[in-house]
């Protein structure tokens, strides 16, 4: 026999070794291997199993040398999952097999952390004699069965010695033993029952259940992300607080009694302790009784090893966690919950550049389990496709509570502009409705999404604008530090008194736009009274500041709380009867085809933050362009409209979802090197693409931000129906493509975003 080993390091070829007689049995599909290269050892999988030599290599095969752990630790699910990402996300096997197979389970030492435990010797016959200490310690370790040795240190202040003795004389043992990490070890949940579900839960939930019901034989994932068979992929329609999370649970609990597993994604933000223990503590007791594994980026190595391990061996049936869980090793996978489904989150930004939410589908349909995508403001890809039957559309329009959404007020910047002074931070209407939750004792969150006290840094006389050395952007005026600083790529320099231009030197040199930082110095001015904070990830180096800041707020003990899509999402604060955005703009006017959606989930995201409790909510969005259909379309919490008015511009400009991107970026330091190259692979990239009848291609242009770090970098938009068909070209380009020396070549498949 003969295996096929993907070897670790990046090769984009396979190599064939021979199985000695002595390993057979043991080198399967998805074994990890040690085998010879050249002089060295190195670690692969191996990704294929072939009965005879291959004509071509007559020569006598190497073998391989060793089968590292018990089993394999690829399924052959996880294997063709892996197969279709490589050739979808066009990437080399290899580079999807470390994002496949977490590092921590790949090393060649298996990860499990050894602890010295005592435990009691039977004995027969009466004790020897002990001294008052020993006999103590020979109590507890009887009443316990044994404990980890470090733990018995702790609780009777002994010494390790006096155990030792303990050994001595024959009553108890003292050898290492495998102790698992938990990282929510010594977490106590209080166990929570299913709710009585309203009319809509139910609705939903019956066809969910239907549908795991269904065990006919899969209907296979077709070749692109998204296209399965109608009636396993489910779009889960419903506004935050409407009772998605409910469903979800009594789905797992259903997917657990038919035997199966299930795995939760969640965007990493929303991965909070509150989250995970509201998964916990429902499957913590009962019939349905299980472990939840958790995997997230800040596990330690060490926790995600066991985590991993306790999927794989079938103790945990259930998994919840951010983008890269989607891979977690759970067989036979029963369900799959995509929750804030729309999240660009869930899109990896480096190679293999996977959409989780994508592969979710593609995944659950090839191994016959159901999906659940679940938002407040769905994707349009998702909408799109539940709006052509590929996707079941599942609706709860109103909250479970029965509250009203909250009144959303837009406020014309140009007008109020026209009666004062210049543009104001603070329109008149938001200064009095922030005036009103003072004295009514209420919370209001104020929300910018740019961080920084100014924008630019401008000179009125010359015209200098401060910009980064290293990036084609503007630097960003930080007060507190009296910095400048690139939101890009990090560079920091003091803020100039006078203008820097050669021969100005004007000391009015000016200010212009808006952050956080002037939104708070503002807020002080104007409410001095206010107990205010702000949030960013300026303010908040640390974990322990953000739950602080938080918990204060929670507490009543912060009035108003200044900050970015930080505090956009996911939190609940029942006394937040306003909630008021000071430009809505921003994120309209990135050069983005997603703009006004992005703007419209922003901004319903963010309104959702307002009036959860008893008080009906208020919020205020303050704009420049108060018409545009994202914004009309957020203050009457109207997504189908928005859907509508969307999708047609869409369709006009042929862009998802009505085709599919791939973004082919080239990066250099010399820009017309990077350019000239890039007007050479357009020409090979249309020359082997002529038979693609629908394909456009556009560019080569300069990205939106052409400079970032020093780099230079040029982009070519390819869009198609059919990516499954161009994807194979743009492989081979990517491996046959000979650039010149100092730019490299990188291609982004479905792009989140086009920056
Ligand atoms: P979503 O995930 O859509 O934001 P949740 O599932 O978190 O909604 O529900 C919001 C709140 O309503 C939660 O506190 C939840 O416990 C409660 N809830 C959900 N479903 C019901 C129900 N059927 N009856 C009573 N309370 C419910
Ligand atoms: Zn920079």
């Amino acid at each position: 026999m003969i295996a096929r080993v993907t070897l670790d390091f990046a090769l984009g070829k396979d190599f064939d070794y021979a199985v000695p007689p002595e390993l057979t049995g043991r080198v399967v599909l998805g074994a990890r291997v040690k085998v010879p290269f050249g002089s060295r050892q190195v670690l692969g999988s191996v990704t294929g199993l072939l009965e005879a030599v291959p004509a071509a290599e007559g020569r006598r095969l190497k073998p391989i040398l060793q089968v590292l752990g018990q089993r394999s630790l690829l399924t052959p699910g996880l294997l063709a999952l892996a197969r279709w990402l490589a050739a979808y996300y066009v990437c080399p096997l290899e580079v999807v097999l470390k994002t496949v197979l977490p590092e921590a389970v790949r090393r060649e030492q298996a990860g499990w952390r050894e602890r010295l435990f005592v435990r009691p010797l039977p004995a027969d016959g009466p004790l020897p004699k002990l001294t008052r200490r020993q006999l103590e310690l020979w109590h507890l370790i009887e009443e316990r069965q044994g404990l980890p040795l470090q733990e018995l240190l702790r609780l009777t202040g002994a010494t390790a010695d006096t155990v030792r003795r303990l050994e001595d004389k024959g009553l108890v043992e003292i050898a290492p033993r495998i102790s698992e990490r938990d990282p929510l070890a010594g977490e106590q949940f209080l166990p929570t029952e299913p709710l009585p579900l309203n009319e809509g839960q139910a609705r939903a939930l019956a066809q969910i259940v239907a549908a795991l019901d269904d065990t006919g034989p899969p209907p296979g994932g077709g070749t692109e992300p998204g296209e399965p068979a109608a009636g396993r992929v489910f779009l889960l329609h419903g506004v935050t607080g409407s009772g998605k999370t409910e469903v979800y649970l009594q789905a797992l609990e259903a997917c657990l009694a038919r035997g199966r597993g299930a795995i939760v994604l969640v965007p990493e933000i929303a991965l909070t302790p509150q989250t995970i223990e509201r998964f916990k503590a429902r499957f913590s007791h009962g019939p349905r009784r299980t472990l939840v594994a958790v995997l997230h980026s800040h596990l330690s190595a060490g926790e995600r090893h066991d985590e991993w391990h306790k999927i794989r061996d079938g103790r945990a049936r259930i998994v919840i966690g951010a983008r890269s869980a989607v891979f977690a090793p759970v067989e036979p996978l029963g369900l799959v919950i995509v929750d804030e489904e729309h999240e660009h989150t869930y899109k990896q930004e480096e190679a293999p550049r996977y959409q989780a939410r994508d592969v979710a589908v593609w995944r659950g349909c090839r191994e016959g389990a159901v999906v659940v995508l679940g938002s407040a403001t769905p994707s349009l890809e998702s909408y799109f496709n539940a709006r052509r039957g590929k996707y079941t559309l599942l609706e709860l329009p109103e909250r479970v509570d029965h509250q009203k959404l909250p009144l959303v007020r837009v406020v014309d910047l140009r007008q109020e502009a026209r009666q004062g002074q210049g543009v104001p931070v603070f329109s008149r209407r938001l200064r009095e409705a922030i005036a009103t939750r003072l004295e009514r004792r209420e919370q209001t969150i104020l929300f910018l999404n740019r961080r920084g006290y100014a924008t630019a840094l401008q000179c009125p006389r010359c015209g200098y604008v401060a910009g980064c050395p290293r990036c084609s952007v503007a630097l960003t005026y930080h007060r507190p530090e009296q910095q400048l600083r690139c939101h890009f790529c990090g560079h920091a320099e003091p803020a100039p008194a006078v203008c820097p231009a050669p021969g100005c030197g004007n000391p009015g040199i000016r200010y212009a736009g808006l952050g956080t930082q002037r939104v708070e110095e503002v807020l002080r001015r104007l409410f001095p009274h206010a107990r205010i904070e702000r949030m960013d990830s300026d303010r908040l180096t640390r974990k322990e500041e953000y739950r602080r800041i938080l918990g204060e707020f929670r507490a009543g003990r912060i009035d108003i709380l200044v900050g970015t899509q930080m505090i956009a999402k996911g939190l609940h604060f029942p006394n937040v009867t306003l909630v008021g955005i000071i430009y809505a703009d921003l994120s309209l006017h990135l050069p983005d085809f997603r703009a006004a959606e992005r703007t419209f989930q922003l901004l319903t995201q963010v309104s959702g933050r307002a009036g959860r409790g008893e008080v009906e909510g208020e919020v205020v969005v303050q704009t420049f362009t108060p018409f545009h259909p994202a914004i009309q379309c957020a203050r009457r919490h109207d997504f189908a409209s928005f859907y509508e008015e969307e999708v047609e511009f869409r369709r006009q400009l042929h862009y998802p979802p009505w085709s599919r991107i791939a973004l082919v970026t080239l990066r250099g330091r010399n820009e017309d090197k990077v350019r000239f190259t890039a007007e050479h692979l357009r020409r090979e990239l249309a020359a082997r693409t002529r038979e693609l009848a629908d394909l456009i291609l556009c560019g080569p242009a300069p990205a939106p931000v052409t400079r970032v770090e020093t780099f230079y970098r040029y982009q070519l938009m390819a869009r198609t129906r059919h990516m499954s068909r161009l994807s194979p070209h743009l492989a081979e380009l990517l491996a046959h493509f000979q650039s010149p020396e100092g730019v490299t070549l990188s291609v982004d498949v479905d792009p989140a975003q086009l920056l």
